[in-house]
């Protein structure tokens, strides 16, 4: 398929001439208010209502026991690692494909991660990949901790991602963590408004995080969210990230290290108008990937669709190209013409930091990398639903 038909259908299914971005977050609703509010009280930021709205607006939403609204993706990674007991030495299984941010916290925790191959069915963590890793490489001490072979470090949890809100299989990745004492922590990012088997995603982890950074389905400008399963994990989650200061009339006394990773409550306002447009969001983001999706069938490029146990936020649309030298002419091109497309990140095991972490077998990763292209997503107030 020549390049210019599918640019050419982005163009129609976009109706604009301009450069048509990857994602950009869309305003309209009651952003303008919320946040021109927030301004007037000047409560911009550590205090305000709209902080315990927004927590609020996701525990009923997801089903969690308790949200913690935080400044990024990032950190809400890190803390929840860190309250899932990661350390120092630690070692953490990921996904070699993955958003850079996922290591980033791993590190930040102290830990290292150990790469885990995806599938190509949810462009998440393969079961059989993490359950075979074990089998071979790791095993149980006799206090129950999790070993690696080679080093003896302590493996302690399992963090995979949910690519572009594509869920992963989720019930055999908390099966294999139970039978290993491992804790599970989802990196539900790309996430809000995707289902596994009817349940949000970020619920079945002890901890999970959330990102309402720009480019995501909805955005707070930057920040994220820790989702807790159980309420005394949130509470904490709240403390650490709030300086651990005990309530006072006056007084500053803090009762452990912490953090301040607390999401101001002008970007919370924000939050709160972009929650009220989620569904039509999602809607609107149904209709596109079906639109791609009835496009794409006769073409020879493969549209990935969500797997069959989920239902995805489709937050980034994405296809497989047939081979490495195709996707880069259909890349170049693409952008030359003003259509943001882009390719999957980098294998985390190809960056100088991780090239030489323990992993598995990545064939699937490789086989992904070399072929799949995302296309702009973009909320698109033209398509109907
Ligand atoms: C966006 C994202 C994060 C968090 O990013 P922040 O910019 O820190 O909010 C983490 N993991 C993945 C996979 C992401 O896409």
């Amino acid at each position: 398929m020549k390049t210019e038909a599918i640019t050419k259908f982005i163009r129609d299914v976009y109706d604009t001439d301009e450069v048509i971005p990857l994602h950009a977050p869309s305003f309209h609703g009651r952003e303008d208010e919320l946040v021109s509010e927030t301004l007037e009280s000047t409560f911009v930021s550590s205090v305000g209502k709209y902080v315990e709205q927004f927590e609020s607006m996701f525990e009923e939403y997801t089903g969690v026991s308790k949200a913690v609204a935080t400044v990024n993706g990032t950190s809400a990674l890190q803390v929840s690692l860190e309250l899932a007991g990661v350390s120092n030495n630690d070692l953490v299984f990921t996904q070699s494909l993955t958003f850079i941010a996922t290591c980033n916290a791993i590190s930040q925790a102290g830990a290292s991660p150990i790469f885990i191959d995806v599938n190509l069915n949810s462009l998440g963590m393969c079961p059989h990949s993490l359950e075979e890793f074990i089998h071979n490489k790791a095993y149980l001490d006799n206090e129950g901790i999790l070993r690696l072979q080679e080093t003896d470090q302590a493996i302690k949890a399992v963090l995979p991602m949910h690519t572009f809100g594509h869920p992963i299989q989720l019930d055999e990745i908390s099966k294999i963590c139970k039978r290993n004492n491992l804790e599970l922590i989802e990196d539900a990012a790309e996430s809000v408004g995707s289902y596994y088997k009817g349940k949000h995603l970020g619920t079945q982890g002890r901890f999970s995080a959330l990102s309402f950074n720009g480019n995501k389905i909805i955005t707070t400008g930057g920040g994220g969210m820790i989702l807790c399963k159980d309420k005394d994990d949130g509470n904490l989650a709240k403390h650490i990230t709030t300086t651990a200061k005990l309530k006072h009339k006056y007084e500053f006394f803090h009762d452990q290290n912490a953090y301040n990773y607390r999401m101001p409550n002008l970007n919370a306002a924000l939050g709160c108008a972009q929650f009220e447009n989620l569904d039509q969001m999602l809607k609107n983001k149904r209709v596109l990937a079906e639109t791609y999706e009835n496009f794409f069938k006769t073409t020879g490029v493969q549209f990935f669709s969500e797997p069959d146990y989920a239902l995805s936020n489709y937050w980034l649309n994405a296809v497989f190209f047939s081979d490495k030298d195709s996707k880069i002419n259909f890349l170049e091109e693409s952008n030359d013409s003003g259509i943001g497309t882009r390719p999957i990140w980098t294998l985390m095991t190809e960056l100088p930091m991780y090239k030489d972490s323990f992993q598995s077998d990545l064939s699937n990763s490789l086989w992904i990398e070399e072929r799949l292209v995302c296309l702009p997503s973009s909320y698109c107030p033209n398509l109907k639903d």
